[in-house]
């Protein structure tokens, strides 16, 4: 059996071919991938920012429905609707063994250093997939791996409920922000965004107030948060500036949440007095431990579908990916 396959090596840039299907291996399934999401890191591996694997599948924001499955496996069936948590740890470093797998120092990603989901039929290990409703739309339920890393960002921030947040960037992931920010009852949620359309994204997904960054000062905004300033505040941007920008805007006591991926030599001055005195809690956030099975529960009382999509076949991967440096909607490849 065959499929189709879109590989990106390091020298010829992406490339679309046709290849066997791997062998199952113990402990493997095989996916007829329905969606897969395109994403920043996807973007920054094309560019050559970001560590992946020669000739690697790129894709890991993935939903299909399982095709096969190595006979001892028993967590998923053929016809099962799945998604991905696309990370293989090695379970044996320091971090593996502390319960902190997604700092483990031999992780890999499918879809950056492991085979992904651009591909007519993915093989993963079944322990990675979790079964979804098969009434989900399959673009929602790839979206189960973007709002994992949203809900490992806000276990990073714990706010506490009826304390005000301010989220810069409202794209895709910000969006997701925004609902979490709500259901889990912070207010005022204000949303900082240049793109009018993602203003109005922000305020359907829950956001009290989407202003223009360059209206940060008005007053409607001091209105809703109060003149010392928000007790959160989210870098859903991924850039200095706007960082330093943010770090003005936080109450004291209050924590800033870098979640944007920002440009490894993009530097944010922050002088330790002003942490001092303000008494800043600062926090990162990468990826999804642990939090994949519970983005499958939200998937239904999140309002992903508010979110703008758009869909291509696995043959205009070009198109794609061009649609996806415009950012304008949240672009998928349907390969099945
Ligand atoms: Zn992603
Ligand atoms: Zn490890």
């Amino acid at each position: 059996m065959f499929r189709t396959a879109l590989r990106h090596s390091k020298a010829d840039g992406l490339h679309l071919g046709e290849e066997p299907i791997p062998a199952l291996a113990p402990g493997e399934a095989s996916i007829d991938v329905l969606a897969v999401g395109l994403c920043g890191t996807d973007t920054h591996i094309l560019e050559g920012n970001f560590p992946s694997a020669d000739g690697v599948i790129l894709g890991h924001e993935v939903c299909g429905t399982v095709r096969e499955v190595a006979d001892d496996v028993t967590n998923v069936a053929p016809g099962d609707l799945v998604t991905v948590e696309p990370h293989k740890y090695c379970t044996e470093c320091t971090y593996c063994r502390s319960g902190e797998e997604h700092h483990c120092v031999n992780k890999k990603g499918y879809g950056v250093k492991l085979d992904g989901g651009m591909t007519t039929t993915m093989v993963a290990p079944a322990r990675i997939l979790y079964r979804l409703d098969p009434q989900t739309d399959p673009m929602i339920g790839a979206m189960a791996e973007p709002l994992a890393c949203c809900i490992h960002s806000v276990d990073r921030l714990d706010p506490k409920s009826g304390t005000s947040v301010l989220i810069a960037g409202c794209g895709p992931a910000g969006a997701m922000l925004v609902a979490l920010s709500k259901a889990r009852g912070l207010t005022p949620i204000v949303v900082s965004e240049p793109s009018e359309a993602r203003r109005e994204l922000a305020l359907s997904m829950g956001a009290d107030l989407a202003v223009h960054p360059d209206e940060l000062d008005s007053a409607e905004v001091s209105a809703l948060a109060g003149e010392q300033g928000f007790q959160s505040v989210v870098d859903a941007v991924g850039r200095a500036g706007i960082a330093r920008d943010l770090l003005n805007r936080i109450r004291k006591g209050g924590t800033f949440l870098v979640f944007g991926v920002a440009a490894p030599d993009d530097v944010l001055a922050l002088p330790p007095r002003e942490v001092y005195d303000k008494e800043l809690t600062i926090v990162g956030s990468i990826i999804n431990p642990y939090t994949h099975e519970r983005a499958v529960s939200m998937l239904s009382s999140v309002p992903l579908d508010r979110i703008p999509t758009r869909v291509f076949p696995l043959s205009e991967y070009e198109a794609a990916f061009e649609a996806q440096r415009h950012g304008r909607e949240k672009v998928y490849i349907q390969p099945a």
